[in-house]
C-alpha cells in the first residue's frame, strides 16, 4: 500500500548539507499497522512528510495504493490537481493536534469537506458520522480548548478521515498524551485500522507504543532502516 524506493532527503541547513534520510527503503502493506520507531533525528518526520510529499524528497520514489506520489508535479504550498487528489486518499494525525481554535470539532471535523466543495447538509452528515466512530458525537459543539488531549486527537483522528483515506499517517499522535490516554488513542487507531481496513503508518519514538499495536515496524538511525519486519519476528530476534 506504501512503498518508498531509495528515498533520500538531503537538506542544506546554514550552508551544510544534512543527510536525514538516506535510500530508505519502506514496504507497508495493505490493512496493516506499521511503525517507524528510533530517536530524535532519526530520519522518522522527514520519512512520514515525504511520503505524502510535504516535503520533496532529494531523490527516490514514494508510492501510494498505486500512485507514484513522486512523479505527481507540486509541492506543500502549491500541489498540482493529481497530487491534491492523491493526498485526499491518505489522512495525517499530529502530536500537537493542528486543531483551529476558533472552530467547534464538528467544524473542525467538515473542514477539508468543505474545501473539496461538499454541500452543507452532506458535510454535517459526514462530520456527525465520523464524530461518532471516534467517540465524541456529544462534542461536536464544543470549542478544541474545552476538551482534554486525549479527546482533541480524537478531532484530528476524525478530521483526517473525513476524505475517506485509505492510508492514515499518525506523526507521534501520542506524544502528547499521558500512557492511559495513549492507550486508548492507540486502541482506537487499532480499531479503525479493523473496521476501515485502513492502513496506518505511524512514527514514534516509544518502543513501547510500537509492541502495543503494530503488525510490523522499521528502526531507524541516523537516516537510514536498520532493521524491519514483523514485530512477532523482530521482537523473537531480540
Ligand atoms: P521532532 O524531532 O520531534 O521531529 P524537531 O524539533 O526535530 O522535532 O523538528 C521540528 C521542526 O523543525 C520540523 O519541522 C523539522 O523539519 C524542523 N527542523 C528540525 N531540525 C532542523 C534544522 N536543523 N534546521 C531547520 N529545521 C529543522
Ligand atoms: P526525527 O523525526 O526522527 O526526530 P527528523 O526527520 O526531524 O528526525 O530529522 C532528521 C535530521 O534532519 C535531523 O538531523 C534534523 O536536524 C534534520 N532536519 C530535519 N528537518 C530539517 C530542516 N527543515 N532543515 C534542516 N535540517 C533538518
Amino acid at each position: 500500500m506504501i512503498t518508498t524506493k531509495d528515498l533520500t532527503k538531503v537538506y542544506r541547513s546554514r550552508g551544510r548539507d544534512v543527510l536525514a534520510l538516506d535510500s530508505v527503503d519502506l514496504h507497508v502493506q495493505e490493512g496493516e499497522v506499521f511503525g517507524v520507531v528510533g530517536t530524535s533525528g532519526a530520519g522518522k518526520s522527514t520519512l512520514i512528510r515525504c511520503v505524502n510529499l510535504l516535503e520533496r524528497p532529494t531523490s527516490g520514489t514514494v508510492t501510494v495504493d498505486g500512485v507514484e506520489l513522486t512523479a505527481l508535479s507540486g509541492s506543500e504550498q502549491r500541489a498540482g490537481r493529481e497530487l491534491r487528489e492523491a493526498r485526499r486518499r491518505i489522512g495525517m494525525v499530529f502530536q500537537h493536534f493542528n486543531l483551529l481554535s476558533s472552530r467547534t470539532v464538528q467544524q473542525n471535523v467538515e473542514l477539508p469537506l468543505e474545501i473539496i466543495g461538499l454541500d452543507r447538509h452532506d458535510r454535517r452528515r459526514k462530520a456527525a458520522e465520523l464524530l461518532d466512530l471516534v467517540g465524541l458525537a456529544d462534542k461536536a459543539g464544543s470549542y478544541p480548548g474545552q476538551l482534554s488531549g486525549g479527546q482533541k486527537q480524537r478531532v484530528g483522528i476524525a478530521r483526517a478521515l473525513a476524505g475517506d483515506p485509505k492510508v492514515l499517517l499518525s506523526d507521534e499522535a501520542t506524544s502528547a498524551l499521558d500512557p492511559e490516554t495513549t492507550r486508548s488513542i492507540l486502541q482506537l487507531l487499532r480499531d479503525l485500522n479493523q473496521q476501515l481496513g485502513l492502513t496506518v503508518l505511524l512514527i514514534t519514538h516509544e518502543m513501547d507504543v510500537i509492541k502495543s499495536v503494530c503488525d510490523s515496524a522499521a528502526l531507524m538511525r541516523g537516516g537510514r532502516v536498520v532493521e524491519s519486519g514483523r514485530l512477532t519476528d523482530l521482537l523473537a530476534d531480540g
